[in-house]
C-alpha cells in the first residue's frame, strides 16, 4: 500500500510549494511529488502546518565520542590542542564494554534522529576488547553500533575503519590500543561484516575507512583501497585536519596527504576526505579532478581548534561538501552547514561568501551540504525527494517560534540560519515515523542508561532532573 504525506509546504529543488505532497510505496521509497494520492487505497496523512523536508545525512560520526562532551574543555585536563584533547577522548574509549558501546551509541544516535538525521555514516574504530584482544566475533563492537541505529530506527553506513600504527616513527600509543588490526585482519573482519548483511539493504551499508595517512602507510591504503573498489564501497579517510600531519607526510613520504593519494590514484569519485582543512588550491585541484567530495565538520573542528576549512575555494573548483557531527561536540547538522559560510564570515570580514556559486542560492547549497551530499559520499539513495530514493524527512512546525514569520521565497534561509531543534517534529525513515511529535519511543530508556554509563566513566554522581 502506498502512503500520501500531505504537508502545508513540500521541500523540493530549492524551493517550498504547496498543494504538493510525498507518495511512498510500501517498501519506503518515494514514488512520486504528487497534488494528490494515487488510489483511494493509498493511505493519506495531512500534515497541516508543518514543511515537509528531506532528512539529513551526517556523513561522518563517532558515536562513542558523544561522551567527550563537556569533558574536555579545560587546559587542565584536555591540553591546548587536538593531540592533547585525545587523551580525553581515548579515556573513553578505553572503558567501555560492548553493552556500553552500544548503549552510547543509541544516545548519540538519538540525538541525531531528533535532530533531523536519517542516515549516519559511522566511523567505527573500536575493535579490539580494552587489552588489545580480539573479541570471539571480531566484529562485536562493529555489530553493537549497527545494532544500536537499528533500536533507533536510523539508517547506518559502518564506515569500518583501518587503523594499524600509531603514526610515522611513533611508538604505539597504548591509548590506542582497541583500534590496531593487521591489514589481513582488518580485510578478513570486513569480509565477514559485509557477508553478515544484505546487499543494498535498506538500513544497513558498509563502507571503507582507512583511518589517515599517520594510521595508515601508503602500501596497506592502497591494498585496502584496492579492496573497497573492487566492492564498489565507499571510501573515507580523515585528511588534513592537523598540520602535523601533513608535516609528517612529507617527512616520510615527500608529499603531502592529498598529494600522494592523487598520485597514487586513491582519490576517485567514491573517496571521501574527511576536513580537508589545510590544503592549498593545487591540492584543490586534485579533489576536483578527481570528482572526490569533501567532508567537513565545522562544529567539532571550531571546538578543537583544527582550522576553517576554504569552503569558497572548494565550492569553487565543483567539489561537492557533505557534513558531519564527528566528535559530538555538537550534534545539529544546521549549524555545521551554517558554520561553512560563517567562518568566512569571520576570516574576511565579508558576508554570504558561498552565495551565488554556480548561480546557486546559499541557503539552497548549504540544504544539499546537509542531505543530498554526503548521501552520494556514503553511496544511498536519499538526501532529496526523488523516485526511488528512501522516504527519509522531516516536519518542521511553520509556527515555531525559531522561524515563525516567514514567506515562501525566504523559509529556506530562515530553515539553514536560524532553524532550532523544537521546529522539527516528527522524523520518518525509509516511510516509517521514527519519532512522532518530538518523541522517540525509546527515550527515557536510551538516556537513562546513558547518565549510568557517563556516571561510570567519569566516576561522578549525574545529577539527576527534578522533572522526570
Ligand atoms: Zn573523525
Amino acid at each position: 500500500m502506498n502512503t500520501f504525506y500531505l504537508p502545508q509546504l513540500l521541500y523540493s529543488d530549492g524551493t517550498f510549494t504547496s498543494n504538493r505532497g510525498l507518495l511512498v510505496n510500501g517498501d519506503g521509497k518515494v514514488v512520486e511529488l504528487a497534488a494528490q494520492a494515487d488510489s483511494p487505497l493509498d493511505k493519506v496523512i495531512e500534515l497541516p502546518g508543518k514543511a515537509l523536508m528531506p532528512g539529513f545525512v551526517n556523513t561522518h560520526s563517532h558515536s562513542f565520542q558523544r561522551l567527550v562532551r563537556g569533558k574536555s574543555e579545560s587546559r587542565i585536563v584536555s591540553g591546548k590542542d587536538f593531540w592533547s584533547w585525545r587523551g580525553t577522548m581515548y579515556h573513553a574509549a578505553a572503558q567501555l564494554n560492548p553493552q556500553e558501546i552500544y548503549d552510547v551509541a543509541r544516545m548519540a544516535f538519538l540525538e541525531m534522529v531528533l535532530a533531523g538525521t536519517t542516515t549516519v555514516g559511522e566511523f567505527h574504530y573500536l575493535h579490539t576488547s580494552p587489552d588489545g584482544r580480539p573479541y570471539e566475533d571480531r566484529n562485536l563492537l562493529s555489530q553493537q553500533v549497527i545494532a544500536a541505529a537499528q533500536s533507533v530506527g536510523l539508517r547506518i553506513v559502518l564506515l569500518r575503519t583501518a587503523y594499524l600504527r600509531s603514526g610515522y616513527e611513533l611508538p604505539r600509543d597504548p591509548g590506542q590500543t582497541r583500534f590496531f588490526e593487521s591489514t589481513r585482519d582488518f580485510l578478513l573482519n570486513m569480509d565477514a561484516l559485509v557477508e553478515g548483511f544484505p546487499a543494498n539493504s535498506a538500513e544497513v551499508r558498509f563502507g571503507v575507512a582507512p583511518h589517515s595517512i599517520r594510521a595508515v602507510p601508503l602500501n596497506d591504503l592502497e591494498e585496502i583501497a584496492a579492496w573497497s573498489r573492487a566492492r564498489k564501497l565507499p571510501l573515507h579517510m580523515h585528511v588534513a585536519e592537523q598540520i602535523a600531519e601533513n608535516s609528517a607526510c612529507i617527512r616520510e613520504y615527500g608529499y603531502t596527504p592529498i598529494e600522494l593519494l592523487s598520485r597514487n590514484h586513491i582519490l576517485s569519485p567514491d573517496f571521501t576526505a574527511v576536513h580537508s582543512i589545510h590544503i592549498n588550491p593545487s591540492e584543490i585541484e586534485m579533489l576536483s579532478q578527481a570528482e572526490a567530495t569533501i567532508c567537513s565538520c565545522p562544529t567539532t573542528e571550531r571546538n578543537l581548534g583544527d582550522g576553517v576549512i576554504a569552503a569558497d575555494l572548494v565550492m569553487r573548483a565543483g567539489i561537492r561538501v557533505a557534513l558531519g557531527s564527528d566528535s559530538q561536540a555538537q550534534i545539529d547538522p544546521l549549524e555545521d552547514a551554517r558554520e561553512l559560510d560563517y567562518h568566512l564570515r569571520l576570516r574576511d570580514l565579508e558576508r554570504a561568501s558561498l552565495d551565488q556559486i554556480e548561480g546557486e542560492a546559499l541557503a539552497s547549497r548549504l540544504y544539499a551540504c546537509a542531505t543530498v551530499n554526503g548521501a552520494r559520499a556514503l553511496s544511498v539513495p536519499t538526501g532529496e525527494f526523488i523516485p526511488d530514493s528512501f522516504a527519509d524527512c522531516f516536519t518542521v512546525d511553520l509556527d515555531d517560534l525559531s522561524i515563525a514569520g516567514h514567506s515562501a521565497d525566504d523559509l529556506l534561509p530562515i530553515t539553514v540560519f536560524s532553524l532550532s531543534r523544537s521546529a522539527i517534529r516528527d522524523v520518518i525513515v525509509n516511510g516509517r515515523f521514527i519519532v512522532h511529535d518530538q518523541r522517540h519511543p525509546l527515550q527515557n530508556e536510551i538516556v537513562a542508561r546513558y547518565k549510568e554509563i557517563h556516571g561510570k566513566v567519569w566516576q561522578n554522581n549525574t545529577i539527576e532532573s527534578a522533572h522526570r
